[in-house]
């Protein structure tokens, strides 16, 4: 058993393969991105965003049917949908 940190610990909303380091605004919750995830989607690579969550995914479960596919489509897209203007921000390496 390793020892986590709390909340620093939750994976990337968009692949859960790697620490995230950004959050995005959004009407309903922050919003958790990896480096790589962030410049997807900084530069609206929604369709790259999808292959990278989809072969994370993969990696993680093991096998990849289209429901799950769907899943990750539409949880990119409720992202999307409550979004709110304004640019990423850093997250910070301690505390909270
Ligand atoms: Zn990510």
């Amino acid at each position: 058993m390793h020892t986590t940190t709390g909340a620093q610990s939750r994976p990337c909303d968009f692949c859960h393969a790697h620490p995230p380091r950004w959050t995005f605004p959004a009407r309903d919750a922050t919003w958790r991105a990896c480096s790589p995830c962030q410049g997807l989607i900084v530069l609206d690579r929604w369709e790259r965003l999808l292959k990278r969550a989809a072969r994370a995914y993969l990696r993680r479960v093991g096998s990849l049917g289209v429901p799950a596919l769907v899943g990750l489509s539409d949880h990119h897209d409720r992202f999307r949908a409550t979004r709110v203007a304004g640019a990423p921000a850093p997250l910070a390496g301690r505390g909270r």
